[in-house]
C-alpha cells in the first residue's frame, strides 16, 4: 500500500506513521528526517538544505524529488510506503505520480491531518526531538520517561530544532496553506483523499486513521 500523510507541521503525522510502519512492516518515507540525514553527515545537499530549512521555507523541489526517486526504488519499498512530509507542492505531487506510475504503482490513499494553527503553534514550541532516532517529545504533554534521555533508542539530550523557534513556526505554517493546501484539492479529484481531526489524542488518532485507511 502506498500512503500519503498529508498535513502542517505538529499534526502528527510522523508520530502516526511510526506507530503504523510497525503493523504494516512498511517503510516510513520521511524528506524531512533524509533532508536532516544529509546536514548531519555534511553532505552538500545538506548544506544546500540547510538554509531552506532554518528559515521555515521549502527546500527546492528538485532536490526533494531526487530523494524521493532514488529511495523509492529500493527493494523494501516493494510491499509499499508511507511519505511522511513529501509531496509538499503540486509540482511534487505530479513528479510522484509521473515516478510511480513508470513504476507500475500508484498512490492508494491520502490521508489529511486536520487541526487548527493555535493548537500547533504550541505543540511545536514544545516539541523536543531525538537528533539519532528523531523519536518526538512535548515539555508538557509528552515527557520522556528519563528527563533529557530519549525511550527510543537512549540518546542523551533531546534537542530543540532550529525550525520549531516560534518565529519560523509562523513561517512554516504560512508556507503549509500557501504551497501544500493545495494538494487537498489535487487529491480529493483523484478520489484518493481521507481526512482524519488530528486533534484528538494520538491513540484515538490511530484508530481514526485505521479507519480512514480500509
Ligand atoms: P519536516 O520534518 O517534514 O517538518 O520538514 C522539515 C523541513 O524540511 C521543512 O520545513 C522543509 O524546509 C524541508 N522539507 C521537508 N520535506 C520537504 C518537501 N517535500 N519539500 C520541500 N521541503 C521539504
Amino acid at each position: 500500500m502506498i500512503l500519503i500523510f498529508l498535513g502542517p507541521p505538529g499534526s502528527g503525522k510522523g508520530t502516526q506513521a511510526k506507530r503504523l510502519i510497525k503493523e504494516m512492516s512498511i517503510p516510513q518515507l520521511s524528506t524531512g528526517d533524509m533532508l536532516r540525514a544529509g546536514i548531519a553527515a555534511g553532505t552538500e545537499l545538506g548544506m544546500k538544505a540547510k538554509a531552506f530549512m532554518d528559515k521555515g521555507d521549502l527546500v527546492p523541489d528538485s532536490v526533494v524529488i531526487g530523494l524521493i526517486q532514488e529511495r523509492i526504488g529500493a527493494s523494501d519499498c516493494k510491499p509499499g510506503f508511507i511519505l511522511d512530509g513529501f509531496p509538499r507542492t503540486i509540482p511534487q505531487a505530479e513528479a510522484l505520480d509521473r515516478m510511480l506510475s513508470g513504476l507500475g504503482r500508484s498512490v492508494d490513499r491520502v490521508v489529511e491531518f486536520k487541526i487548527d494553527d493555535q493548537e500547533l503553534v504550541s505543540r511545536l514550541s514544545g516539541r523536543r526531538t531525538c537528533p539519532k532516532c528523531s523519536a518526538m517529545y512535548h515539555v508538557v504533554t509528552q515527557k520522556p520517561a528519563k528527563d533529557g534521555v530519549c525511550d527510543q533508542c537512549g540518546t542523551q539530550g533531546l534537542i530543540q530544532r532550529t525550525d520549531d523557534q516560534p518565529k519560523v513556526i509562523q513561517d512554516r505554517l504560512a508556507v503549509y496553506h500557501k504551497q501544500t493546501a493545495p494538494l487537498v484539492g489535487f487529491y480529493t479529484q483523484q478520489k484518493k483523499l481521507r481526512s482524519i481531526n488530528a486533534l484528538d489524542a494520538p491513540e484515538k488518532v490511530t484508530d481514526a486513521l485505521k479507519k480512514a485507511l480500509k
